[in-house]
């Protein structure tokens, strides 16, 4: 018996956007046991699945926006639906006739900050540098060892510039030879991808591609894994490729080559969040765990949910700036786990997971319970 497929335009559009893998989903259901918004409410990949493939896709329904991206159904599912490229391929189709639905609108206002300023926070791109004032970093120039890209948040939100100085200090102290791009440096482009807006993406890519050439850039040291992610598998879609280290990579790669020397103890318990864009999207579990072993007294232990199985923060596929109600949030599951196996700190590497346990913390009033770290800053107390 053949498929009567009613709504032959809409899955011809979803299939242009780049959502054709639906047609493999044999309905198992696997995705939706490991998805984490079933530990905080009802929602189905599956069903959203289901829906594509008969063209039957409630655009304006605030399901589509909710997968975060963070990669656990792919991992399972045994037809190989790319559910990450169906979602966001529903989010291009709603993108492309302004079908934002409330709690998604300032997804909207982040373009519009992209597309003006370069990042969706809505500052000035001329003050991008401007956490760097008091520590006399280089500007990027060609011959350099490397080029420190220090990613949007790291640039501009009051937490994570503490991240982006401890970098930097780290980087002096080890002598590495680098620079930064200061106002000629954009957002990466990764999350609003996500979030289906694929023009604004390719725009500052480009931006970003043309910057790296003209000056010379040939290693690329980054904070964040999704300015990780995009530059290392996304921006060879532009025929280049430069050398992408994450700075965990490479602060284990400066310890091990004498550059960097531990010279104190860090006698706390501490555990170590696996960022999805790090861990499940490209593998890198081992590394974190190498340096903050290397610290004397440092405790490390493991929560619930590690490694390949890592609860995600919430913040990927460009939910960081959409609301997320109370009660919904995977952040605080994520801050109980760290508590109940003792952890004094909950150490991560990226600038969503740490703006969203940061907020976690203050909601569960666990101010005198747990301290979110970075591992950079971990790090600039050892040295
Ligand atoms: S795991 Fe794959 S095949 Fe099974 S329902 Fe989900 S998308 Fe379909
Ligand atoms: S990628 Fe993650 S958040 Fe998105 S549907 Fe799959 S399991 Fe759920």
């Amino acid at each position: 018996m053949e498929t009567v497929a009613p709504f032959k335009e809409v899955i011809e559009e979803i299939k242009e956007a780049g959502g054709e893998a639906f047609r493999y989903c044999f309905q198992c259901g696997l995705c939706d046991t490991v998805c984490p918004w079933n530990r905080v409410r009802q929602f189905s990949i599956r069903k959203i699945i289901r829906q594509a493939t008969f063209g039957l896709t409630e655009i304006e329904s605030e399901d589509i926006w909710r997968c975060t991206t963070c990669g656990r159904c792919p991992q399972r599912c045994p037809r190989g639906v790319k559910q990450i490229e169906v979602g966001v391929s529903l989010r291009r189709v709603a993108s492309n006739y302004e079908v934002f639905p409330p709690s998604v609108r300032s997804a909207r206002t982040a373009r519009a900050s992209l597309i003006s300023e370069g990042n969706p926070l809505q500052f000035d791109r001329k003050k991008r540098a401007d956490w760097a004032n008091d520590l006399s970093v280089k500007t990027f120039a060609e011959g350099m060892e490397a080029l420190y890209f220090v990613g949007c948040y790291l640039s501009y939100d009051p937490r994570m510039k503490k991240v982006a100085i401890a970098t930097a200090n780290i980087l002096k102290k080890a002598g590495v030879d680098f620079g930064i791009l200061g106002s000629r440096e954009s957002c990466c482009g990764e999350s609003i991808r996500k979030t289906g807006s694929e023009e604004v993406f390719k725009s500052l890519a480009k931006e970003n591609i043309k910057t790296f050439i003209d000056n010379g850039v040939k290693k690329i040291i980054v904070s964040s894994p999704h300015c990780y992610h995009t530059f290392k598998n996304e921006y060879p879609e532009f025929m280049v490729n430069f050398e992408v280290v994450y700075i965990s990579q490479y602060l284990s790669e400066l310890i091990h080559a004498g550059r960097l020397e531990i010279t104190k103890e860090y006698a706390k318990k501490v555990t170590y969040h696996d960022p999805c864009y790090l861990g499940r999207h490209n593998d890198i579990y081992e590394e974190p765990r190498d340096v903050l072993k290397m610290i004397p007294s440092l405790e490390l232990v493991e929560m619930a949910d590690s490694r390949k199985d890592s609860l995600c923060c919430g913040g990927g596929g460009g939910r960081i700036w959409m609301d997320t109600p109370k009660g919904e949030r995977f952040s605080d599951i994520r801050l109980e786990q760290a508590h109940e196996v003792g952890a004094q700190v909950l150490v991560t590497s990226c600038p969503y997971c740490i703006t969203n346990f940061e907020e976690s913390r203050l909601n569960l009033e666990y101010g005198d319970v747990l301290e979110i770290k970075d591992i950079t800053e971990i790090i600039q107390e050892v040295i």
